[in-house]
C-alpha cells in the first residue's frame, strides 16, 4: 500500500481521536511512557534524546534550510521571543524547512521549523513572530506530551520520525513508515492531538510573550485572517499549518479581542525581515524573469527602504545568474550607502568570492569579522572562503570561535570534516563527516564513515577509543531505529 494512504488513516485515526480527548480533562490524559523508565513523566534528558532524533529524522524528509543569513535571522528572532517566554532558559532550536506548504511546527526538546511558504505568507516580522510564539507556547505549556501517547515498545527514533510525518504532513516519510504500519497493524498506540483548548492556550500565552518582546499582538489575528482568506481561494490544499492549527472564526475573533487590549502604538518594520524574506524569494524562485519583473516593479513603489531591498533582491538575482558585474556594482552601491548593514556588505564578500576573485573576498570577509565580531552568519562563509583558498588552519581557527548554538548545526560538523581533510587528518575528518552524516539522519553513512577511519593505519589510541565508541553508540541507534515495535 503506498504512502498516502497510510497518511490518511493516520489522519483520520487523529481526527477521530480529537473528539474523544476533547471531552476528557487535560489531567488526566495520560502522559507518555518513554523508553524504559518506570516514570510516566519524560526525562530532560530522554525529551533531549527525543528533540535531536526528531531533528535527525526531518533531514530525511524535507530540505532544511542551509544558508546560515537565513538559519541566523530565524534563530534570532526565536531567541528575542524564548527569552520574554514562560521559560527563558529553555534551550529552543529555530529553523527554516524550504517547502512551500504553509506550516509551522514544534517537535519535541523546543525544534520549532517554519516552513519558507509560511515566512513567504507574512507580511512583516510580527506576523512572523506571531506564528514562532504560538509554537513557543506549544512547547512551554507541554502541549505535545500532555496530548501525545506512545506506547514503550516504539524506540524514541522511531517515534521520532512518525511524529516528523505527522507534523510536516509529508507523504515521504521513508523513516516513520515502519512506525507507521506497526501503528496501523494496532501494536503500538501513537496519538497525538491537535485540541481547542491547546490552540486558544497558546494563541493566549504566544500573545503575551509577543507584546513583551516589543511586536504587535494585533499580527497574530491579522496573519490568522490571512490563512483563513487563503484557504477560501484554494479550494482543497487546505495548508498543513491549518490542520494541525484550525483557525476559525471563533478563533480569530477570540485572539482579536485579546489584542484589542493591549495599548496602539507603532511597532517600526524590521529591514532584516525584508532582506532575508527577499533572500528567500529569490533563492527559492524557479523563473528568474518572473521574480526579476516583481523586484523591479516594486523599485518603482513605495518608501525608499522598499526600494533599497528590491534592489539588494535584484543584486542577489544578478548574483544567481553569475552577473557578478552586475552583482558587484549593486552590492558596492548599497554598502556605501548602509556601511553598518552586514547584509550588503556579506553579498559583497559573497559576489567576490563566487567570481573567484579571491584574494578580494578574503580582505572583504576579514574586514567584516572585524566589523561584526558576534555574526556567525558571517564566520561560516567566511570559513568556507578560507578552505576554498587552502586555509585550513586559519579555517579551523575561525570555526571554533563560533557559539555553541552554530556548533550544535551540522554545519559544523561539515566544515569541519572539511578542515581536516585539508589538514591531511584523514581519520578526525571521518570521524566529523560520520557526526555530520548522523546529525543529518543518515546513520548508515556515518557507520560507513568510522568504519573507513578504523581503517587508516597509524591512527592514536585516543583517536581508535573514541571511534569505537562513536560506532557503538550508532550501532545502537540502528537498532533502535528499526526496532520492529
Ligand atoms: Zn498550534
Amino acid at each position: 500500500m503506498n504512502n498516502k494512504f497510510w497518511r490518511q488513516l493516520l489522519l483520520i485515526s487523529l481526527l477521530t481521536n480529537a473528539n474523544a480527548i476533547f471531552a476528557l480533562e487535560l489531567d488526566k490524559i495520560e502522559l507518555p511512557d518513554m523508553g524504559d523508565s518506570a516514570g510516566a513523566l519524560i526525562s530532560p534528558a530522554e525529551e533531549k534524546q527525543f528533540g535531536e532524533a526528531f531533528f535527525r529524522s526531518l533531514h530525511t524528509q524535507v530540505t532544511i534550510n542551509q544558508d546560515s543569513e537565513i538559519q541566523q535571522y530565524i534563530q534570532t528572532i526565536g531567541e528575542k521571543l524564548v527569552a520574554h517566554s514562560d521559560t527563558p532558559s529553555y534551550p529552543f532550536h529555530f529553523f527554516v524547512v524550504l517547502e512551500n506548504d504553509i506550516n509551522a511546527f514544534a517537535g519535541p526538546g523546543g525544534y520549532i521549523g517554519v516552513n519558507s511558504g509560511l515566512i513567504l505568507m507574512t507580511e512583516a516580522e510580527s506576523e512572523l513572530a506571531s506564528v514562532m510564539a504560538h509554537e513557543i507556547a506549544h512547547v512551554t505549556q507541554r502541549h505535545l506530551y500532555r496530548s501525545y501517547e506512545a506506547s514503550s515498545r516504539l524506540s524514541i527514533p522511531m517515534a521520532a520520525a512518525t511524529l516528523g510525518a505527522i507534523l510536516l504532513g509529508t507523504q515521504s516519510a521513508a523513516a516513520g513508515q515502519a512506525a507507521i504500519m506497526a501503528i496501523q497493524a494496532g501494536s503500538v498506540q501513537f496519538q497525538i492531538d491537535f485540541t481547542r483548548e491547546h490552540e486558544a492556550e497558546a494563541d493566549r500565552v504566544g500573545m503575551q510573550t509577543l507584546s513583551s518582546s516589543t511586536y504587535d499582538p494585533r499580527s497574530m489575528p491579522t496573519f490568522f485572517e490571512r490563512l483563513q482568506q487563503s484557504t477560501r481561494y484554494s479550494g482543497q490544499n487546505v495548508p498543513e499549518f491549518l490542520r494541525t492549527h484550525p483557525v476559525t472564526a471563533s478563533r480569530i475573533s477570540d485572539t482579536r479581542g485579546r489584542a484589542d487590549n493591549y495599548p496602539y502604538k507603532q511597532y517600526p518594520d524590521s529591514l532584516a525581515y525584508q532582506l532575508i524574506k527577499t533572500k528567500l524569494q529569490v533563492l527559492l524562485s524557479r523563473d528568474d524573469h518572473e521574480i526579476r519583473a516583481i523586484l523591479q516593479a516594486r523599485l518603482n513603489q513605495g518608501l525608499p527602504e522598499q526600494h533599497t531591498v528590491a534592489t539588494y533582491g535584484l543584486g542577489l538575482l544578478a548574483l544567481k545568474m553569475q552577473n557578478f558585474a552586475e552583482a558587484e556594482t549593486i552590492f558596492q552601491t548599497l554598502t556605501q550607502a548602509n556601511p553598518e548593514q552586514p547584509h550588503y556588505a556579506a553579498a559583497l564578500a559573497r559576489t567576490a568570492l563566487e567570481a573567484s576573485n579571491y584574494k578580494l573576498a578574503l580582505t572583504r570577509y576579514q574586514k567584516l569579522t572585524a566589523q561584526f565580531p558576534d555574526n556567525d552568519a558571517i564566520k561560516l562563509e567566511y570559513v568556507g572562503a578560507l578552505l576554498k583558498t587552502a586555509n585550513p588552519v586559519a579555517a579551523k581557527n575561525l570555526l571554533l570561535t563560533t557559539s555553541l548554538k552554530t556548533q550544535s548545526l551540522p554545519v559544523f560538523s561539515e566544515l569541519l570534516a572539511q578542515i581536516y581533510g585539508d589538514l591531511n587528518q584523514p581519520a578526525e575528518s571521518h570521524r566529523y563527516l560520520a557526526d555530520y552524516y548522523f546529525a543529518t539522519g543518515e546513520t548508515q553513512q556515518a557507520i560507513l564513515q568510522i568504519r573507513l577511519a578504523q581503517q587508516i593505519k597509524g591512527i592514536a589510541p585516543q583517536m581508535v577509543s573514541i571511534l569505537r565508541e562513536k560506532l557503538a553508540f550508532l550501532w545502537s541507534i540502528v537498532e533502535q531505529e528499526h526496532r520492529n515495535p
